[in-house]
């Protein structure tokens, strides 16, 4: 009986009662697009923990040289990245945006950089032999969209905030390291617009808090280091990075202060390898930049024509600044920097399923301990920080060990055993907090509290 008909106020209504659909949505690890059966990978190529892992646990597939596939898990971890990042940018007021993939040479000619950038710029043709390249980087593209917006632009509507997370392009002569060094990657590229450079500096601090609060919110303590400006150029930049012995970048940091640069940048006033700020010793180590952000001045504004009107109607050239976070890399090097050997470690917050329920093996009653798992399912779901965030490893013909041991090794945070104990009079769950290591016995009312206040995406 699915419908139920009722006579209400001398109308009659249907009433839903009990639809199939919502237990269709249950997620089974039986569905998973992935292969937990796998032998561990002994592909040489693999020379870092998180490549490893992320291809042994079905997180990403290769395709080619610098190419992946994301599978469910990996794409299901993107997303809910991407929403925190979204949150965090809201807060300053910025807007997304999507801006094409292929920009015209012509705007890349203009501020030179279509010779600088050099071979690792993709270059393409249309059918009317006019040259492109696949963006890796969009300042070319987004000064000329605020440049159309002419003579439109008053100095009430700035500070400007435009970002877009959209697929870059970069042909790296040696592609490595998975996600970490690829040739396309998902990148957060925020460009921002102010009146003055005073302005344009209150803008770099703000999205460098945004930047720290977004690291923050994942668990991943970083550095931030002065950084060069390359071939995007500008007057100030910082990198944000992860302590890593696989980083390729090298960085001078202060034990006892925020100084730190990359060791890229000159810094005259070092002497014998003192702060120059507080005068203790300075560590060298390496990292993988995640972040970097950049304040640009006039260089690209000046040569588009970006301007905004000012109160008395001149045309003045905006400030710029632009801000990029590697959104893949950040994925991968989370991963890198919180996992153990044979584990992953997300940052929890998006870790593809919190919740993994392992019932019994099959055999004795085997019907029974699936619809307690179902029904625990159920329950969870409806807590609205767990909606979407369990997942039922219904492959009983496995026993509880060995799931629960796949399930620690893709960092599921926490595991729920219906086991024995849960048939009993008085029924208990076995919660496991896996990154914590610890296990509770607890009834089904007391899991349920105790995971309502978990931190998730969104919440
Ligand atoms: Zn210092």
């Amino acid at each position: 009986m699915l419908f139920r008909s009722i006579v209400l106020q001398g109308r009659r209504w249907l009433l839903l009662t009990d639809s199939p659909r919502r237990y269709r949505h249950r997620k089974y690890v039986s569905q998973l697009f992935q292969n937990l059966q796998k032998i561990p990978p002994q592909d040489s190529q693999l020379h870092c923990k998180s490549h490893k892992l992320m291809i042994y646990n079905d997180i990403i597939q290769n395709c080619h040289p610098g190419g992946f596939h994301l599978l469910p898990l990996g794409q299901r971890v993107l997303d809910k990245l991407i929403k925190v990042i979204d949150e965090e940018l809201d807060t300053i007021g910025a807007q997304k945006i999507c801006m094409p993939t292929l920009a015209l040479a012509s705007l890349w000619k203009k501020t030179d950089r279509w010779d600088s950038a050099g071979a690792e710029l993709f270059r393409l043709k249309d059918r009317h032999k006019q040259d492109y390249c696949l963006g890796p980087t969009h300042e070319e593209l987004v000064t000329d969209l605020i440049s159309k917006m002419g003579n439109n632009l008053s100095y009430k509507k700035l500070p400007v905030r435009l970002y877009q997370i959209s697929r870059k392009f970069r042909d790296e002569m040696h592609p490595r390291h998975g996600l970490l060094r690829s040739r396309e990657f998902e990148m957060k590229d925020l460009y921002t617009f102010d009146t003055t450079e005073e302005n344009a500096k209150k803008t770099y601090e703000e999205v460098c808090q945004v930047y720290e609060n977004i690291f923050n919110r994942l668990g991943l303590q970083f550095k931030k280091v002065i950084g060069a400006t390359g071939n995007i150029g500008g007057k100030l930049s910082h990198e944000f990075l992860l302590q890593s012995d696989i980083g390729e970048d090298t960085i001078i940091v202060c034990n006892s202060c925020q100084y730190g640069r990359n060791i890229e940048v000159e810094d005259p006033s070092v002497r014998e390898n003192k702060c120059p700020s507080c005068g203790s010793e300075l560590d060298k180590m390496s990292a993988i930049e995640v972040g970097h952000s950049f304040l640009l001045g006039t260089k690209y504004s000046e040569i588009l024509g970006s301007t905004y009107k000012d109160k008395n109607g001149q045309n003045i050239v905006t400030q710029m600044g632009c801000y990029g976070l590697g959104v893949t890399r950040i994925l991968q090097a989370g991963i890198e920097v919180l996992s153990e050997d044979e584990a992953i470690r997300w940052p929890k917050i998006i870790s593809p399923y919190q919740i993994c329920i392992i019932p019994q093996m099959k055999g004795y009653m085997e019907e029974k301990f699936m619809e307690l798992a179902n029904n625990l399912y159920d329950e969870l779901v409806t807590v609205p920080n767990l909606r979407g965030e369990v997942v039922i490893d219904n492959r009983t013909r496995f026993t509880v060990g060995n799931r629960l041991t796949q399930a620690n090794r893709l960092g599921y945070p926490y595991v729920v055993v219906i086991g024995k104990s849960a048939i009993d009079e008085e029924p208990k769950f076995e919660l496991q907090d896996i990154y914590n290591k610890t296990t509770d016995f607890l009834s089904s009312s007391q899991i349920i509290s105790k995971l309502s206040n978990i931190k998730t995406a969104g919440q």
